[in-house]
């Protein structure tokens, strides 16, 4: 079991998953509107993961003339390739290249290719990790399990477009496998497994999973009484597991009919995969063996893999004009588990998605129509937190029945299509009878966002009670906001929407009882920049700040030595280290050190002292504090050389506290800084 990262890893991991197809095949998935023929394939294939020889054979048929172009990875050996019987000609040059036929644009109304293959699988590496596994789509085969993605050229594919497929798959005996689809024959003799599947809708490619697997399987009945099979493929360790996870799948089903519309597969299995991924892909989710006994992955991952089948892996984004799926996959799961539990607890992911942003230079943003899919920490704070936070926002402004209608009609219509944020624009204009351009537009098109505060409050009695005057200042450019504010007064609170339009206006409300306050959008509706006082400081600042600079405070040479190591790990680049005697720059800096040079160097800077949530507490502290310069720090603090070593695997995962202590690797208390809403008090 040392193969496996630690626990931490797959807490990063549960925020990382994703659509498998979407990332595998994004190169085709830019040309996956079918231009000019429907495909189809009927693959036979053989694999044994004990010697890793794979054998295959393939039909293609193709009923709409094209020019197509075929491709198969280098590993493997043509032993025949026909086009309408006749040989398809040579592949390749040299047997390192990979396999490729050009067959130009011909008339013929149906066109069939045959090729027959063999060759060996590259071996399952288990040390692996999710992001290692998505950057090396390479065939992986052992008797702990084969994983062959659509990316790793494991079968003779058309580039550029999506297909229909049948697979009838063979193993040896105590190996069990599939591919995404519709299970239509299973058997099970001395001489081995076979399955046949078939997937009957457009694809945009095929994934192939085998292992020692038991399966156990179940029935769900729909909302229009149809039956969908469902079914857990899991290493024998994980067999206790099995009937929570098929129960929890009922109940995302469930959920996700009721809410949008029937479920468009006719099975949906959970599958166990040796290396610790996360995948999501239509009609299966494949995840690690070790993530699927965390508690919370049922939670959580799971019924976002789940509502993968509607959008992602059921509608198809449209990567031309930016993936719209994660955004809307993480506001009707993630994002609403959290609803489910609470306002506060919904409150508090939000906080974490305007923390995260605020994180950010200006540099690593990007608008939410140039997101594809996940390529690193910056991109998944746009792609998948200010997304959802669009939906959100985009709720809050049609009201929860018409969002909600919108996204059925976008269902019923736009089921196996490729689809794009400007159709999602024009369904949600549909059904509202609303202009929705400038919505779309500004939160789609810019990148960053508004940073609004109040700059005056006037109050002056009238007849009836008050009239307070409220300025608002936001900007450029500006956006068309509704902006909430809080009017306290001595009755009690009451929100108020103001249209901030221009960069600067001044509101008059009508207020009963004497106001005592006012505070902008208390409840964080709205996606914008908090304002340095607001945002608590959090670690991940000085992790992903291209400008960080580092202090090592030890002279130590083997103290130094791990300070650098864990500096270079957190910022997943060479720190840039800059000497502790100079002054403090504005640029957000990390400082490391072991705890006397710690506090003593805190104390010639005049800065605040070490905070008593971390003060005695652990072998190893970190934190972080805003420098009167408006500069964040992050501190890591250790009692000797093998502490501070403790910390170069576990921190890395703890970007989104603003303290944190260890005892020894593992975390014994973290947290966040308080927000400080912005509230300015009526005189
Ligand atoms: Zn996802």
């Amino acid at each position: 079991m040392t193969a496996y990262p630690s626990i931490k890893t797959f807490l990063h991991l549960v925020l990382a998953c994703f659509a498998f197809v979407i990332a595998a095949v994004s190169v085709s998935a830019t040309a996956a509107v079918n231009p000019g023929g429907e495909i189809s394939y009927d693959i036979n294939v053989h694999i044994d993961p004990v010697t890793r020889m794979i054998e295959g054979q393939s039909i293609i048929n193709v009923t709409r003339p094209r020019e197509l172009n075929i491709v198969l990875g280098q590993q493997f050996e043509v032993t025949q390739a026909l086009i309408d019987g006749h040989p398809l000609g040579r592949s390749r040059r040299w047997s390192n290249q990979s396999h490729a036929w050009q067959i130009p644009y011909d008339l013929l109304p149906q066109r069939q290719i045959e090729i027959h293959w063999r060759g060996k699988l590259s071996a399952l590496d288990a040390t692996l990790d999710h992001e290692q596994t998505l950057d090396r789509p390479i065939p992986v085969s052992g008797e702990a399990g084969t994983f062959l993605s659509t990316g790793s050229g494991w079968y003779p594919r058309i580039v550029g477009g999506l297909a229909r497929y049948e697979v009838k798959l063979s193993l040896p005996s105590g190996q069990r496998g599939l591919v995404a689809g519709r299970l239509l024959e299973e058997s099970e003799s001395e001489q081995g497994y076979q399955a046949h599947f078939e997937f009957p809708f457009p694809a945009e490619g095929i994934t192939l999973m085998a292992g020692p697997y038991e399966i156990e399987t179940d029935v769900f009945i729909g909302v229009k009484g149809e039956s969908i099979q469902l079914r857990t493929y899991f290493h024998p360790q994980l067999s206790g597991l099995s009937r929570d996870y098929i129960e929890a799948v009922k109940r995302y089903l469930k959920l996700y009919e009721l809410w949008i519309g029937s479920y468009p597969f006719t099975e949906f299995s959970v599958v166990s995969s040796p290396t610790p991924t996360g995948f999501g892909m239509p009609t299966l989710t494949y995840l690690g063996i070790n993530v699927l006994q965390l508690p919370f992955i049922r939670d959580t991952s799971l019924g976002h893999e789940v509502l993968h089948n509607w959008w992602g892996n059921g509608v198809y984004p449209d990567y031309r004009s930016g993936n719209w799926s994660e955004g809307l996959t993480t506001f009707m799961a993630d994002y609403a588990y959290k609803e489910q539990e609470g306002s506060e607890a919904a409150r508090e992911m939000r906080l974490g998605w305007l923390r995260d942003f605020a994180a950010l230079e200006p540099g690593q943003d990007a608008p939410l129509s140039a997101f594809t899919s996940r390529t690193h920490g910056a991109s998944k704070i746009v792609g998948y937190n200010k997304s959802a936070m669009f939906f959100f926002m985009l709720r809050d402004h049609l009201g929860e029945a018409v969002f909600n209608q919108s996204l059925q009609g976008l269902w019923k219509t736009q089921r196996f299509k490729v689809t794009s944020w400007q159709h999602l624009q024009q369904m949600f204009e549909i059904v509202s009878g609303q202009n929705l351009q400038p919505f779309f537009t500004q939160w789609l098109d810019r990148a960053g966002a508004p940073a609004i505060i109040i700059t005056a409050v006037e109050n002056t009695q009238t007849d009836s009670g008050y009239a307070l005057s409220v300025t608002l200042e936001q900007s450029s450019p500006t956006y068309q906001l509704s902006v909430p504010v809080a009017i306290e007064s001595e009755e009690g609170t009451e929100i108020h929407q103001l249209d901030l339009q221009q960069n600067q206006q001044t509101f008059t409300l009508a207020v009963q009882s004497k106001p005592i306050s006012v505070t902008l959008d208390p409840d964080l509706r709205l996606f914008r920049q908090l304002a340095p006082g607001e945002a608590p400081p959090i670690l991940r600042e000085v992790m992903v700040n291209p400008t960080t600079k580092t202090i090592l405070l030890s002279e130590n040479c083997e103290v130094r030595h791990i300070a650098e190591t864990l500096a270079g790990r957190l910022q997943r680049r060479e720190p840039k280290t800059v000497s502790a005697s100079k002054q403090l720059s504005t640029a957000p800096t990390l400082v490391i050190g072991l705890q006397h040079e710690i506090d003593a160097w805190l104390e010639a800077k005049n800065l605040s002292p070490r905070p008593e949530v971390v003060s005695e507490k652990g072998s190893a502290q970190a934190w972080t504090l805003a420098h009167s310069n408006g500069a964040s720090l992050a501190i890591i603090s250790a009692q000797d050389a093998a502490s501070l070593e403790a910390l170069i695997r576990p921190l890395p995962h703890y970007g989104r506290q603003s303290y944190i202590v260890f005892e020894g690797r593992q975390a014994m208390d973290r947290g966040t800084w308080p927000m400080r809403v912005q509230r300015v008090r009526v005189e």
